[in-house]
């Protein structure tokens, strides 16, 4: 059974992004691995002990049935206008080298026979400069490792407007910019793969609940979105997130827009 590497930018990305394609391939029996490229933190790391996220992120990954995760031990870069300096124990993952960070990955590609690495697509989904980051290092590093196929993930544009009016209807605390939209996520012409990851959307849900900082946290306006979500009822949570969408990158790229 081949193997599935996922880079992710941040614990909890894992979720939202491909819990539920994540969760699928291991209920196939494929081995699945999940490679993060930051911690989730903006300063140092706490001594001689793993960050509260990345405890998170495993307790997560353990509810989607991934064997093993990595951090590539580079430091959350923010949002906002400014890239902080870095913190004294690390880079942020931002103002990595793209060859370096790519290496970094290609050896946990090449260690693990990777048939697969999920990665983002090329606006880095909401344009995080992290995620942007995932976009590039994935694709080099795919290249330097020959894995043979590259699906990033996305979703289509057309699908955040409607997604947004459910979550409105639904009372979920989102703001979005239309405008905005147009140069984020993916065209729905683009996107090769609509994954319907209804029947794991108890796991997913489960696995988003394990972010619990991140559930709770007072501050930004994710959270309170986080909480509304792990606390819906499951068939509400499918409809809002059992649906995951990938761009296929590289010679696999199919000509047509294909479903599984
Ligand atoms: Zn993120």
């Amino acid at each position: 059974m081949p193997t599935l590497v996922a880079l992710h930018a941040h614990p909890d990305d894992e979720v939202l992004l491909t819990g539920g394609t994540l969760a699928q391939a291991a209920a196939q029996g494929h081995r699945v691995v999940v490679v993060v490229a930051t911690d989730g933190l903006m300063g140092e790391a706490p001594e001689g002990q793993e960050p509260p996220r990345m405890r998170e992120l495993r307790a997560s990954a353990k509810v989607l049935g991934v064997e093993r995760v990595l951090h590539l031990g580079y430091a959350d870069s923010g949002r906002g206008p400014l890239l902080y300096p870095d913190p004294p124990d690390r880079t942020r993952f931002a103002r990595a080298a793209t060859e370096d960070a790519a290496r970094r990955l290609a050896d946990v590609l090449r260690e693990e026979g990777a048939e697969l690495l999920l990665s983002y697509d090329a606006n880095g989904g909401y344009g995080h400069r992290d995620h942007v980051k995932v976009h590039h290092v994935g694709r080099r590093a795919a290249e330097l490792a020959g894995t043979p196929r590259l699906l990033e993930a996305t979703v289509p544009r057309e699908t955040i407007g409607r997604l947004m009016r459910l979550a409105r209807a639904l009372r979920l605390p989102v703001r979005y910019d239309a405008e905005a939209l147009g140069r984020f996520w993916s065209a729905r012409a683009d996107i090769t793969h609509a994954v319907d990851v209804r029947r794991y959307a108890r796991q997913k849900q489960a696995a988003l609940a394990m972010h619990r900082s991140e559930v709770e946290k007072s501050d930004g306006r994710l959270a309170p979105a986080m909480r509304v979500l792990v606390r819906l009822p499951a068939p509400l949570f499918g409809l809002l997130l059992g649906r995951e969408w990938f761009v296929e990158a590289g010679p696999g790229r199919p000509r047509a827009r294909t479903s599984r």
